[in-house]
């Protein structure tokens, strides 16, 4: 392809609160461009973008999906995505591959929690950034009030560029800031909206003359000698106004507000043509720093269509509706259908068989994907989201993106017995595609545990597991990793002896049991004298107390930090053996676990909140009530505050729930495992009882 046809393309993702319309928006550009030819609907589950029957199911936007459509004389490549916090994976993934970040703001509730969120991933990833603010046709919609809520929020460089013409169900057109002038949308026979121009209704006219004043005054900034003008009081040219617009969204000096409805079809025809004049195309974007491999530093990639090829992965999928699939987006060179492709990033070379293009579900084979193009190959083998894919003989690498770490964790294990095999392979198949989920097996509980970005993240996955791998899967909370302890120091006999006919058992230990630091583990001394023990036994006697540890004397929980000290027993020159003395080992540990004032230890995690200002004494609240201590806090700019805490375990497996509902998901938090303390009496009696109950229940 040539550079003409390059600078043609515009990549961009639709993003913003789950529900603001990022769906509907895509499915107005996609008809009125003639791509397809009747306005899907989400609630008839018919739309381009949400085609799996997990969104259409629950009517949100799970995976991100690719359309691309024609305007005009461009060539728009989409990625809408989720707009959930528990599916954030792919926002993120989609924000770091493309130029420009459309952010679809509610017009009747304005910026919300994920609102604020794909600002600061936008911010992060250095993008353009536009808002359209959508559903202006709805009850209570209020554009004034959406883009002020939009500059409050993200500062005055958010200026409209568009007012709205009529309200609510009267809503029916837009006034261009720009030309100065009004387009009215009207229906017209073929489903489309008939476009009439005309000049701007008498009401809005001051308000239209005193927002684009606002608009001349940001993007003269832009340009020393149009500022100059600007100062000396002289009236721009439309071609300066135009051309410092472009340079200051590229450089990211002003975020102009448009608006519309998206299924009334109102002001999405004046959004494409703003996107065809306005966003970057993929060739004037700043050069990227990359890792050169061959070099071992950074260099920076030009963004040419002449140089190497090189792509990034921002989504790998296994997927019955539309087969195995990597997609990247090419940011130099160009790749041909069946030709080879190196992946740097885990040093392997790939067949590459047909390239598609994809339009939701729908793929269609193209011979060759250049800078600024999505493509979509049958998945190349170890690929994973986040590879770099290059020409070998120019190998470098993208920069990783990184992901926030989950947040809640569940316990699964597979309904039926034989599955066991199954569920691994699925499980490993799902945290290839999603590096938001992280799959271990916890070693003090057995369990497989799996970790993800919230409830409905896992619900996700398990009905992935189910329908696309054929693995029930039970889930439930994880058990807590309790220990068990000992507070005094005691000497204990254990005596293990079977001499009644034939060949006996014969062993016999005097071992003392002390308390050891937290943390210690476990320590074995060997304090015997003279053979009493013959040398060869001694170490059977520490095998048996470690074996008996594993199952503590109060509720079967492991037990750490003791210092077992052997220093008396005796043998038999005939009877005696490694295994007798294991037995009389671990006989000693019962005993003198349960004189040495046994405890139960459960883990405490630190625990780091961050949460707008307002919300820190419910914060603190909930952490008391759950068992836990304040560390400390602190300021962490933008109005937010950073508690820290250590809490226990047990009280900890809901806290994504429960911290997004005090702070309406505008909190985050980390935790991590610190130490083990001793658990309240109280509770500790109820471990105690329930590891009875369940002893009784399996004998
Ligand atoms: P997304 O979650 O941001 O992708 O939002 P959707 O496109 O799925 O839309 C969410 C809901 O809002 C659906 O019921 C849409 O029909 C509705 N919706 C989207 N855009 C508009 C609009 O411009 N006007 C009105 N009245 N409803 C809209």
């Amino acid at each position: 392809m040539t550079k003409k046809n390059v600078e043609k393309v515009r990549i961009f993702a639709l993003v913003g609160h789950g529900d603001a319309g990022k769906t509907s928006l895509a499915e107005a550009m996609l008809f009125d461009s003639n791509m397809t030819t009747r306005l899907g609907k989400i609630e008839q589950g018919n739309t381009v973008t949400d085609y799996d029957p997990k969104e259409v199911k629950r009517g949100i936007t799970i995976n991100s999906s690719l359309a691309y459509l024609d305007w005009k004389n461009s060539s728009f490549n989409i990625i809408d995505t989720p707009g959930y916090l528990d599916f954030i994976i792919d926002t993120r993934s989609s924000l770091r591959v493309v130029d420009c970040a459309v952010i679809v703001v509610c017009g009747v509730s304005g910026v919300e929690v994920q609102t604020e969120k794909v600002w600061e991933y936008s911010e992060e990833f250095q993008l353009p950034r536009v808002f359209f603010v959508n559903k202006l046709d709805r009850e209570r919609a209020d554009f004034n009030r959406a883009s002020e809520m939009i500059k409050e929020n993200f500062g005055q460089n958010a200026v409209p560029v568009q007012l709205p013409i009529g309200t609510e169900e009267n809503f029916q057109g837009i006034v261009d800031l720009l030309e100065m002038k009004a387009y009215y949308f009207q229906p017209g026979k073929d489903g489309k909206n008939q476009i009439e121009e005309r000049d701007i209704p008498e009401d809005l006219k001051d308000t239209a003359k005193i927002s684009r004043q606002k608009i001349v005054e940001v993007v003269a900034e832009f340009d020393d000698e149009v500022l100059m003008k600007y100062l000396d009081g002289e009236e721009l040219t439309k071609e300066e106004i135009l051309t410092c617009l472009k340079g200051a969204i590229v450089e990211q000096k002003i975020f102009p507000i448009l608006c519309g409805s998206a299924t009334k079809n109102i002001g999405i025809e004046s959004f494409l043509d703003f996107i065809t004049n306005y966003f970057p195309n993929p060739l004037e974007l700043p050069d990227i720093v990359v890792n050169d491999i061959k070099e071992g530093k950074e260099t920076k990639l030009k963004r040419d269509v002449d140089a190497p090829f090189s792509a990034l992965v921002f989504k790998t999928i296994a997927d019955p509706y539309v087969g195995n699939l990597t997609y990247f987006r090419v940011y130099s060179g160009e790749l041909d259908s069946d030709s080879q492709v190196y992946n740097s990033s885990q040093d392997i070379e790939n067949k590459v068989g047909k390239i598609y293009r994809m339009q939701g579900k729908e793929q269609s084979a193209i011979s060759k994907v250049t800078v600024g193009g999505i493509g979509a190959i049958a998945k190349l083998k170890k690929t994973n989201t986040g590879d770099t894919l290059c020409d070998k003989e120019h190998p470098i690498q993208f920069k990783r993106i990184e992901y926030p770490e989950p947040i809640m964790r569940i316990a699964i294990s597979p309904k039926s017995k034989g599955d066991e095999d199954k569920l691994s392979i699925a499980l490993n198949r799902i945290q290839e595609e999603d590096p938001t989920i992280q799959i271990h097996r916890d070693e003090d509980t057995g369990e497989t545990i799996i970790a993800g970005m919230g409830e409905s993240h896992l619900d996700v996955v398990m009905e992935v597991m189910e329908k696309k791998f054929g693995v029930e899967v039970e889930k439930s909370t994880p058990k807590v990793g309790y220990k068990e302890t000992i507070r005094k120091q005691v000497q204990a006999e254990g005596k293990y002896k079977k001499q009644s006919g034939g060949r006996g058992q014969y062993g016999h230990c005097f071992v003392e049991f002390e308390p050891m630091e937290r943390g210690k583990g476990f320590e074995f001394v060997d304090k015997i004298v003279g053979g009493v023990i013959p040398k060869q036994y001694r170490p059977a006697v520490e095998k048996g107390i470690v074996e008996a540890m594993r199952k503590g004397v109060l509720a079967g929980y492991p037990t750490i930090d003791i210092r077992a000290t052997l220093f008396d027993g005796s043998y038999h020159t005939v009877d005696s053996s490694e295994m007798a003395f294991k037995v009389a080992g671990s006989l000693a540990f019962k005993k003198g676990a349960a004189m040495a004032d046994p405890i139960i230890l459960e883990p405490i995690y630190n625990l780091e909140v961050v949460v707008p200002q307002e919300y820190m004494g419910d914060i603190i609240g909930d952490i008391n009530s759950k068992r836990g201590k304040i560390m400390g806090m602190d300021e962490s700019g933008k109005g937010k505050q950073t508690i820290k805490a250590q809490v226990p375990q047990a009280e900890m497996f809901r806290y994504s729930i429960d911290l997004r509902s005090i702070t309406q998901g505008r909190g985050a938090f980390t935790m991590r495992f610190s130490h083990y303390e001793e658990v309240p009496p109280q509770i500790a009696q109820e471990i105690i009882e329930k590891a009875k109950q369940e002893a009784e229940s399996e004998t």
